[in-house]
């Protein structure tokens, strides 16, 4: 795009009528923004003509780089027979040949895929299908849910409700629903004041209170798996999740498992659920879902769930939900292209030497002075800024130093967007090694020139 009217006439409009998520328009207004115009692989380009590398896979959904041949093709030999028609009332192909191919790469309990658009639906089915499910076998007290400190299930109500991310959730308190909160086990900031070299994920206990004091009553745990996301890339220890799992099991509630952000590879497996070899009764599943080309969401879950709500038409036992593009065709069409691609790649085997690049890198930067903690499972990870290594005091918000190391690195080409103080990073899968150890690179050197 030469044009240089042309490109100060979509600045002016973007301005003027579009209201962007999660930010604050008055800085907003007062930046130049990067406006998109194409992508190939890994890199994106602005209609300046500048590209730059994807660092964080467009906000956490793109798995085999943009504009992939396979993912393309197939949502145009979609587009050719229909786009859309509904799931109420109604079956298509394309969901019905998505839905073999989720259960059989999720765990094995998991029988029953309800379709939705996003994350944050995909939860608020998992919500509503496991409070139902209660009520239908007679166990009507059952109206709590635990969920973790820090963590993030997406920005509808419900979804909000078990967020526990003051800074986004706080401002609206007064309409969600009580949620039990148990600590994160985020062993940087240890919320019980544990050693991590020495405890015994004490965090679990508190869990367990939480199950004894709240008997009968609770319908679900919701737990991002291994990695809270939105919380700052926070890293479980080995066991954490078991332990979860065993918990739920005792106290004979179910486990909801948020894996919007952990599924499809990011995590060096396809499921998060699968390095701690447990099963979850309902799984989340969006962002990768389609390699980062449509919106789709999968809630997934077992028979035991689904026969509940089997009954007469009069009994009022259905599930009472659904959304106008439930079951996409070119949303499902574009997932079976992704997992083609994870199967024609060996997307997972060919990440494993990226992985350990990372390690490497992070062993690096964490004794970098105003590096406090730098984690990754897989290939998402975050590094966090800290004023005071010693202490470790935070940036207070007004330095914004995410957002000033997220700046140095696009000026030399990289798009990244922090969480506070945390650097997320989170390149698409199919990202090479040398673009990774480049990208890497990159930050290592933002992070010094703006820390200083
Ligand atoms: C992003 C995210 C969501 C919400 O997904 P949306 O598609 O943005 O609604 C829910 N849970 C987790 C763990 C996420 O990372």
């Amino acid at each position: 795009m030469g044009n240089s009217e042309e490109k100060k006439r979509l600045q002016r409009i973007d301005r003027e009528h579009i209201w962007h998520p999660f930010t604050q328009m008055k800085d907003w207004i007062d930046e130049q923004p990067v406006i998109i115009s194409e992508a190939k692989g890994c890199f994106v380009r602005d209609i300046n003509g500048r590209w730059y590398m994807d660092g964080v896979s467009s906000l956490w959904v793109n798995i085999h780089g943009h504009r992939r041949e396979e993912i393309n093709n197939a949502i145009k030999a979609q587009l050719d027979k229909i786009s859309h028609s509904t799931l109420l009332g109604l079956a298509n192909v394309p969901s019905i040949e998505l839905a073999a191919r989720v259960i059989d790469i999720t765990p094995k309990g998991l029988n029953k895929v309800f379709y939705s658009d996003n994350g944050s639906t995909s939860v608020e089915v998992a919500l509503k299908m496991a409070f139902q499910y209660w009520r239908l076998k007679g166990e009507q007290e059952r109206d709590l849910f635990i969920a973790l400190k820090e963590s993030y299930h997406g920005d509808t109500i419900g979804a909000v409700s078990l967020g526990g991310i003051d800074i986004f959730h706080a401002a609206y308190g007064p309409l969600l629903f009580r949620t039990l909160r148990a600590p994160s086990p985020y062993c940087y900031r240890c919320q019980l004041d544990m050693d991590p070299g020495s405890c015994k994920n004490e965090c679990l206990d508190e869990m367990e209170r939480l199950l004894r004091d709240n008997k009968g009553k609770v319908a679900g745990i919701v737990l991002e798996p291994l990695v809270q996301g939105a919380g700052g890339m926070i890293c479980h220890p080995e066991g954490y999740l078991r332990g979860v799992k065993e918990l739920s099991q005792k106290y004979d509630t179910l486990l909801i498992l948020d894996e919007v952000a952990t599924g499809f590879g990011r995590t060096g497996r396809m499921f998060a659920c699968e390095h701690e070899g447990i099963e979850p009764d309902i799984l989340c599943l969006s962002k990768g879902i389609t390699g980062g080309y449509l919106p789709l969401a999968v809630t997934v879950s077992t028979d035991d769930i689904y026969d509940a709500f089997l009954g007469e038409y009069s009994e009022l036992k259905t599930f009472f939900h659904g959304h106008s593009y439930t079951g996409n065709q070119l949303g499902c069409a574009a997932a079976i292209a992704s997992l083609e691609i994870f199967k024609q790649d060996d997307t997972l085997k060919g990440l494993q030497p990226k992985i350990e690049v990372f390690r490497k890198w992070m062993d690096k930067v964490i004794e970098f002075e105003h590096v406090g903690d730098a984690r990754a499972k897989g290939l998402m990870g975050g590094v966090e800024l800290v004023k005071d290594k010693k202490s470790k005091a935070e940036y207070p918000l007004e330095d914004r130093m995410g957002w000033k190391v997220v700046y140095k690195a696009r000026e030399k080409g990289l798009l990244l967007r922090p969480l506070g103080n945390v650097i997320v990073i989170m390149p698409p899968l199919v990202i090479t090694k040398e673009d990774l150890e480049q990208m890497l690179d990159t930050i290592a050197v933002s992070v010094r020139e703006v820390t200083g």
